[in-house]
């Protein structure tokens, strides 16, 4: 008999090693790698352990099935960003934290789904049917195409998945962690376990022409298996995003077969579930004081989308022998870089003084764009001056202090137009406003420098 071959593969990104080592060579995560049985070469070379033999030969034209045939999710936005809605017998991954909204959502738009006489199976190893009912009714999603079940054994799901006739449009597996395979070893939610019981259900309601959407937990401690360790078995991954004690939830496309990637919807947290922001450009101002100092507006684009939102800034004496410096929802390396660069450019002293600055509404931004209105939030704060009501502001500063163009200029400019801001202070207005530089800026916004 062959000896069985084990190789360690990465609980975080899947990445695989012939050896174990302490650190993952790719994501460069400690401690993540764990031993699985090496796939043995099975004669068709299919992944799967157990072969299906292969489909029926038939002309290409009488084939049915296929993206063609997607149907809708219910949610006409979330039809948009996938493509078409649910494609039978494709795969579709939802990651995010626990408690996130993932389950909510998704029972929100397996019910959307039932109405339109679809079947639906929500399959849940998390939670008992009373509770899935319990939970079903308080969405008000009760339908008799609305099916469910409880079990934390992969197989258990198999039977109905036999039939192409009889088989369920829409599968909703909730979670992939918390079931476990005959066929693999350990505890659920380990490396070699969410590998089988993803692949085994990818694999079966391809063919049986299933929707499949497979819940993932993301954890940050990374004790259960993440999703991204099945990115590749799947179609479509959608991340749901957000803040527990926010009451928004932002759901990215990080991969798509049938559609545009990089796509982002907001939603926000009701009584009865998450329910989508039609207009969240400036979802995330809120409530301004525009008479405050220390506030600026960027227009930030993230996917495609551009948003409004504010960025504050505090400046104030420091009591400490070195001042704090503190930045929420953005790098705090952009902050360090900024205030070096006004410190020399604008030779201001901040040696003196707390800096805290945050980006408004629970949002998190990563882009260069920021680094324009950051630093008029600080000059604003610094001064004491508020900056003009309607202004908004985007740029990258590099470090002798001149202002970038960044990516997403039509868009950008489009949205600030359609929501009336005016000023318009960014890199492209730069010749006509004589703002090439942050002391530009000092001079235009403050008449300082
Ligand atoms: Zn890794």
């Amino acid at each position: 008999m062959a000896k069985i071959r084990e190789i360690y593969v990465c609980r975080s990104c899947g990445a695989q090693s012939a050896q174990w080592r302490g650190q993952c060579p790719r994501c460069r995560e400690w401690n993540t790698l764990e031993a699985v049985q090496a796939a043995r070469p099975s004669p068709g070379g299919a992944l799967s352990p157990k072969s299906h033999g292969p489909s029926r030969i038939l002309p290409l034209a009488e084939v049915t099935g296929g993206d063609h045939c997607a149907f809708g999710t219910g949610l006409e936005a979330l039809d948009r960003i996938l493509g078409r809605g649910f494609v039978p017998g494709a795969a579709i991954l939802v990651g995010g934290e626990p408690g996130i909204g993932k389950s909510t959502l998704l029972l929100q738009l397996a019910g959307a789904v039932a109405r339109e006489g679809k079947t639906v199976l929500y399959a849940s190893g998390e939670e008992s049917l009373p509770q899935i009912r319990n939970r079903a009714e308080r969405l008000d999603v009760l339908h008799d195409s609305l099916l469910a079940v409880a079990t934390s054994r992969v197989e258990d799901l198999f039977p109905v998945l036999e039939n192409p006739e009889s088989a369920p449009a829409l599968m909703i597996v909730d979670s992939v962690q918390t079931l476990a395979s005959d066929a693999a070893e350990g505890l659920p939610g380990n490396v070699s376990q969410v590998r089988t019981v993803a692949t085994e259900l990818v694999e079966r309601c391809r063919r049986s022409g299933t929707a499949l959407v497979l819940v993932g937990h993301v954890t940050k401690d990374g004790t259960l298996a993440g999703p991204r360790l099945l990115e590749h078995l799947v179609d479509t991954v959608i991340s749901l995003e957000g803040d527990r004690r926010e009451m928004f939830r932002m759901l990215r496309v990080l991969k798509n077969r049938f559609g545009p990637n990089q796509e982002l919807l907001i939603f926000r947290m009701v009584r009865k579930g998450l329910e989508l922001v039609e207009d969240p450009s400036t979802f995330f101002l809120g409530a301004r004081d525009t008479s405050l100092s220390g506030t600026a507006v960027v227009m930030a684009v993230d996917g495609q989308r551009p948003f409004a939102v504010e960025i504050q800034a505090l400046a104030t004496k420091s009591y400490l022998s070195i001042p704090r410096r503190t930045g929420l929802g953005f790098d705090v390396n952009r902050l360090h870089l900024l205030l070096a660069v006004l410190e020399k450019r604008l030779r201001l002293n901040f040696g003196q003084a707390d800096i805290y600055a945050k980006v408004g509404g629970g949002m998190r931004l990563q882009e260069p764009g920021l680094d324009l209105a950051l630093v008029a939030a600080l000059l604003s704060s610094f001064y004491d001056i508020p900056l003009p009501e309607r202004c908004v502001l985007w740029g990258e500063v590099d470090l002798n202090g001149q202002i970038r163009p960044v990516s997403g200029q039509d868009i950008r400019m489009k949205q600030a137009m359609r929501l009336g801001y005016n000023p318009i202070l960014c890199p492209e207005n730069a010749k006509s406003r004589g703002l090439a530089t942050v002391a530009d800026l000092q001079r235009v916004l403050f008449r300082k420098g």
